[in-house]
């Protein structure tokens, strides 16, 4: 498929932006070629620039749980609109959201709005290394919490003693703090609590990772950390930045009936529009300022347009039916992409979790970011391409999930199982 005016623009904007996007993986980095520039969004569909419609199954990164443009969010942004885009000021909004995800999420006894899913994870370190007074954090290999510094980290082999930035511009200092380790590799969390039962503040965790395409927790995983965090005084953060009401109506936390001490949300919660919120145990978030010493603070942050977008989303997602038949259709792709894979004899496994799956191109099941990072990427890549040009815009990267929405329908399927068809085919062909 020639997408010349698709082109041209990302030309023009390579002049304009690093890289000519605001995020890296939109430029189609992983998987060469130029990306799409989308002019409008409907349902389960994009259009692009050059008038081509896509099936979306990146769905602005999962946030889009019902598809493009819903007319009830849209008219709650434009009915918050007419009183006003922002007020720096309390709203009732504010409450209502907070009140709508307290009930989804009993965990957050207290929680503060931001901006994105990054400034929720910066912020929720910054509170449990205040409360705990220890200065570490751990995370896990293939783990994403945003781009704030002390995330940007590689380990080295094992129980890293000497942490690494990951990017340039990030210090030694920032990333001192940071240690890394396999996920899913409890034993590895245990023997390092063991050796600095007094230095860890918090673990942070993406209860399903999705972020290096979709790994669930291991059996017995999320509730070994929480075991391990309360027996040396550290706090449990899991990041459902993407989890949160796409694995479950009630997060991770509800799939697995683990409580973490504090949660970072992000994507879904704002309807589409920026957001991020932290929140948890009271006697934790009672730090943050104004009620404590903890400093963190928002412009922006509790948006009236933002939360009345949030509110109207969740309020559809609750309505009987909806949520489960998100689930139930990513359920018959992640089926479907199985039987096909077989017929054309190209190894697949595909990994769902709720409403988000990835298809690894692996011999064997995908556990930790050492399976994920086994996977056929250059295979992916051309599976890619071809379902592009077949009208399904699916993310763009091996490692990331793709996402459903209650606007993907039969018809929609259909043209995706299709499109797959073809591009597998055409692999074991090759
Ligand atoms: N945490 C997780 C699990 C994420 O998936 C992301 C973004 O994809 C973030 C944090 C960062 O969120 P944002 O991109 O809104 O800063």
């Amino acid at each position: 498929m020639i997408r010349p005016r698709s082109r041209a623009l990302f030309e023009e904007a390579l002049r304009a932006l690093p890289g000519g996007v605001d995020s890296p993986v939109r430029a189609f980095t992983a998987v060469g070629g130029h990306p799409v520039f989308v002019a409008r969004g409907s349902g389960a569909w994009l259009t692009d620039e050059d008038n081509q419609r896509y099936v979306d199954y990146v769905l602005s990164w999962g946030a889009l749980i019902l598809g493009h443009a819903p007319p009830r969010v849209i008219s709650a942004i434009q009915d918050a609109a007419t009183r006003g885009t922002s007020f720096g000021a309390p709203s009732v909004h504010e409450t209502s959201l907070a009140q709508a995800l307290q009930h989804a999420m009993p965990s957050l006894e207290l929680l503060r709005f931001v901006c994105s899913g990054t400034e929720a994870t910066m912020s929720a370190v910054r509170v449990a290394r205040a409360f705990t007074d220890r200065p570490q954090l751990v995370k896990f290999a293939g783990c994403y919490h945003g781009h704030a510094d002390q995330f940007l980290v590689q380990a080295g082999s094992g129980v890293a003693t000497l942490s690494l930035p990951d990017s340039p511009g990030v210090t030694r200092g920032a990333a001192a703090d940071t240690v890394v380790l396999p996920f899913n590799a409890l034993d590895e969390v245990e023997a390092l609590f063991s050796k600095r039962p007094d230095r860890i503040a918090a673990v942070i965790v993406e209860p399903v990772a999705g972020n290096m395409g979709v790994v669930p927790a291991a059996p017995g995983f999320l509730e070994g950390l929480r075991a391990v965090t309360t027996k040396h005084g550290a706090l449990l953060i899991f990041d459902e930045v993407m989890t949160g009401f796409r694995v479950h109506p009630g997060g991770a936390q509800a799939l697995y009936g683990v409580t973490p001490d504090l949660t970072t949300l992000g994507k879904i919660i704002g309807g589409g529009l920026p957001v991020g919120a932290y929140g948890g145990r009271r006697e934790v978030m009672q730090l943050v300022a104004p009620a404590g010493p903890v400093y963190q603070a928002g412009t922006l942050a509790g948006n009236p347009l933002t939360m009345a977008a949030g509110l109207a989303m969740l309020a559809e997602l609750r309505a009987p039916g909806v949520w489960d038949g998100v689930a139930s259709m990513a359920q018959r792709l992640a089926d479907g992409l199985t039987v096909l894979a077989t017929e054309a004899g190209v190894p697949l496994h595909v990994q769902r979790a709720g409403t988000m799956l990835t298809p690894f191109f692996t011999e064997a099941p995908v556990t930790s970011w050492t399976d994920a990072a086994r996977a056929h990427r250059e295979r992916f890549s051309r599976v890619f391409h071809r379902l592009l040009k077949h009208g399904v815009y699916w993310p763009p990267s091996q490692f990331e999930a793709a996402f459903v929405s209650s606007a993907h329908g039969d018809a929609e399927l259909s043209q995706t199982l299709e499109a797959f068809r073809g591009a597998l085919r055409e692999e074991a062909a090759a």
